[in-house]
């Protein structure tokens, strides 16, 4: 075998059993030089410059030795000449550098060995440019040297030691290397023996061990900290209820929500339709020492107001037309539980009289009854109406209205808490199925830019109706729903929001004409059923 018949991809073969890339049997892994620039900052970093150079020559050394010797099994080469000259096709197989210019001196019977050469490329100074800008004071390429040194001494079987005169880093247009054995080398015989010598690794790791120690302890304090935020601002226990959120305003909100869960005032909930009004309830009710009590929701709104007196005071057997059986209703079915009354502003004015009386008495008389009850459930109260103007214009009860809103709590609307957005519709799309690919980042923008006027219920909606449609894949603009995708800054509504004179309302329709066709201006110009002239016309005007 001649160096120059080598052939790369005959080197380096795949595992055909497990796919894995390997050389001389040696299974390889394949790291990215931007990756790799991190590994090398971190490192100078942390153990400083001449302890890294000393790790990524062993490193290399190491490489180049295994490289050597697997190369010298691997064939059988016409001269050891020719195992030499190899060198020039493993270093850019390795993705390292390109070889030039090489020159060498080898005669084993007179112990001669002498080799020089130039690297183009080399990944080091590279990694050494991204670095910085600013030119190095002293060659950088000691992976490479490493290599070399590594790879010689396989092949000759004496300590070849591989020394960078100039490095591309410092400023020169390639870096220009020397290997000689060893013991032509004077002051660079600590160096190597530091690469070489196993004893010199313990040093490294008796210092690799205190700076981990060090580290170790600096990691604690940052857990520690995290843990606290994280319990500021995702208390376990929430997630279980279903309260999803990330943003300060609803941190506060379950804060609130906590403290006033071990006391018994009644709580009014107030927000925007879809907020889930009904989730912070029960979760208060669930904080709560009521918590293994009956949680009973009404919906104010949803029951006529002839039946709603009877659903939540009972009535007695024949108390009214249809009473064909008695029934505790809701107050006392309840127990020592939670009563939540959602859209409370919608109660009947007489009801609301009834209702205070019960909230003030604690006690409740069914229809057609003549004895009264005790109750002992807790209630609160939600609505998505301002009660205070309710309460001026004279349709909601002025001392109900004090009566209830004992421990006000207001849930912000989702789209004044848009950091919330993701990490809802990520855990309404994992409820569906936990193992689907995701949003594409197209949606996700789309879904965090929307108003959503229906709040978490409308968000919820769309996640499901999305999920269908794209069955498995990842979600992207066109699953989401028309109402979603329409509503945008490009929308037409979004075009004339500031009274546009009609030239410059032109100019906008163009250019979302020529946005919808990716640029593409013939198209753009068919679709709006003009010319191309008068297109660019449009444009510039
Ligand atoms: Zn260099």
């Amino acid at each position: 075998m001649l160096a120059k018949d080598l052939r790369i991809n005959e080197l380096i073969q795949r595992d055909p059993k497990t796919g894995f890339p390997q050389y001389g049997g040696q299974r390889l892994l394949i790291t990215g030089v931007a990756t790799l620039k991190r590994f090398y900052e971190d490192l100078y970093n942390i153990i400083g410059p001449e302890r890294s150079a000393i790790l990524f020559t062993r490193m290399g050394y190491d490489n180049g030795l295994a490289g050597g010797l697997a190369l010298k099994n691997m064939y059988e080469f016409e001269s050891p000449v020719q195992l030499i000259k190899a060198l020039q096709i493993v270093t850019p197989m390795v993705g390292m550098a390109r070889e030039v210019n090489s020159r060498f001196e080898y005669h084993p019977e007179k112990n001669i060995f002498f080799y020089t050469g130039e690297w183009m490329h080399s990944f080091e100074s590279l990694i050494w440019n991204l670095h910085q800008t600013g030119n190095s004071s002293t060659p950088l390429c000691h992976m490479l040297c490493g290599l070399a040194g590594g790879y010689f001494s396989a092949v000759t079987g004496r300590d070849v030691l591989v020394k960078e005169l100039s490095c591309r880093a410092q400023g020169n247009e390639c870096c220009r290397f020397e290997a000689r054995p060893i013991e032509e080398w004077d002051e660079e015989k600590d160096f190597f023996h530091e690469i070489i010598r196993a004893d010199s690794l313990d040093q490294e790791l008796e210092f690799l061990r205190s700076e981990l120690n060090r580290s170790q302890e600096f990691l604690k304090k940052q857990q520690q900290e995290i843990q606290r935020l994280k319990q500021r601002t995702c208390r376990p226990g929430t997630v279980e209820h279903g309260l999803i959120y990330r943003s300060p305003q609803m941190a506060k909100l379950i804060e609130l929500a906590e403290i006033a869960a071990p006391n018994d005032s009644t709580i009014l909930i107030q927000g925007e339709s879809g907020t889930g009004k009904e989730l912070i309830a029960r979760y208060i009710h669930e904080c709560s020492k009521r918590c293994d009590y009956p949680f009973l929701a009404i919906n104010c709104a949803a029951i006529p107001g002839t039946l709603i007196e009877s659903e939540l005071f009972g009535h007695e057997k024949g108390a009214f037309t249809g009473a064909e059986k008695s029934k505790p209703g809701l107050f006392i079915e309840a127990g020592n539980g939670t009563i939540f009354l959602d859209e409370i502003g919608e109660l009947p004015f007489e009801v609301q009289a009834k209702l205070l009386r019960v909230l003030q008495q604690k006690e409740v008389m069914p229809l057609g009854s003549t004895r009264k009850k005790t109750v002992s459930a807790r209630t609160i109260a939600a609505t998505n109406q301002d009660l205070t103007q309710m309460v001026t214009d004279g349709k909601f009860r002025k001392d109900l209205f004090y009566r209830v809103s004992v421990f006000p709590l207001f849930i912000t609307p989702l789209r004044q808490r848009r950091e919330d957005i993701l990490v809802l519709a990520r855990h309404f799309l994992s409820r569906l199925n936990d193992s689907h690919p995701g949003f594409t980042p197209e949606a996700v923008r789309r879904l965090q830019k929307y108003d959503w006027p229906g709040n978490v219920r409308e968000l919820e909606n769309c996640v499901e109706y999305a999920f269908i449609l794209s069955r498995n894949l990842p979600i992207q603009l066109e699953h989401l729903p028309v109402s979603i995708n329409l509503d945008t800054d490009e929308s037409f509504a979004g075009m004339i929001s500031d009274f546009p004179t009609p030239k410059d309302l032109i100019k906008r329709y163009a250019k979302q004409v020529v946005n919808h066709t990716e640029g593409n201006k013939t198209k753009a110009a068919k679709l709006m059923g003009v010319s191309v002239p008068t297109l660019w016309r449009y444009l510039q005007e």
